[in-house]
């Protein structure tokens, strides 16, 4: 597989807090490929955050240049960052982030709703479509606080996949899950990249999905220690 889906070059990213200054990237080269299962793994604090962060738009490097499908995202004004995040990214956290008040189907909608502006009828269909790939046909009218967690990042998942984005960047993803929990929502992950091709990329501490990855990347510090495929 040769196609690239993110290519970094020297990307360094610093925080300035008053005097002192956070190398929270120290000019970092990578390239993912499409469709690979891609974990950074590392300590906390190692710069997995600043990195997932550029890499979904969500923030700009200091210095150094990335590109996400051969677009030149450090240079996108917010506006042209929002319309490619909405087209091409989904999200996943480690603490679900569902909003509170919309049930499962509700919020599995939001951006389809709030982002794509899809109609009405074709939003119903997709949402069920999602529901039924994650399991959780019967919990549609749930809210978050009537889910389990297991269930709740299934939500968060079937959400990030609403608009059919290329990539799903996924922040420890099963950090606030129990091992046999998570291990699910892994090999559903894992089961979604298959059928349709969606490249998943994470940070983890997590064992189970370095053993599932096709490409690990090892972070300390702000650097890559070495890479690898599992
Ligand atoms: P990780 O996700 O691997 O735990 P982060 O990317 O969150 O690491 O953080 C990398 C470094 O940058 C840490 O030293 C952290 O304290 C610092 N950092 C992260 N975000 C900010 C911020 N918004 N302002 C200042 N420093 C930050
Ligand atoms: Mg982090």
């Amino acid at each position: 597989m040769t196609d690239i889906l993110v290519n970094s070059e020297k990307l360094a990213k610093q925080y300035k807090i008053g005097e002192v200054v956070v190398n929270a990237l120290g000019g970092i080269d990578f390239k993912i490929e499409t469709g690979a299962f891609t974990a950074f793994v590392g300590p906390s604090g190692s710069g997995k955050s600043t990195l997932l962060n550029i890499i979904g738009c969500l923030d700009k490097p200091t210095t150094g240049k990335i590109l996400v499908l051969e677009t030149d995202v450090s240079g996108l004004n917010r506006r042209k960052a929002a319309a490619f995040r909405g087209e091409n990214i989904g999200f996943i956290f480690q603490d679900f982030n569902l909003i509170p008040v919309l049930s499962a189907a509700e919020n599995i909608e939001y951006p389809l709703i709030m982002v794509q502006k899809w109609p009405a009828g074709r939003r119903r269909r997709r949402v069920s479509e999602l529901l039924e790939a994650v399991d959780l046909s019967a919990q549609a009218d749930n809210r978050p606080d009537q889910l389990s967690g297991g269930q709740k990042q299934r939500v968060a998942v079937a959400r990030a996949l609403a608009a059919g984005p290329r990539m799903v960047l996924a922040d420890e993803p099963t950090a606030n899950l129990d091992s046999e929990t998570a291990g699910r929502i892994i090999s559903l992950m894992r089961s979604i990249r298959d059928s349709f091709g969606t490249t998943f990329i994470f940070s983890t501490h997590d064992k189970r999905i370095v053993d599932k990855a096709e490409q690990v990347f090892f972070m300390e510090d702000g650097l890559l220690r070495q890479e690898g495929a599992a």
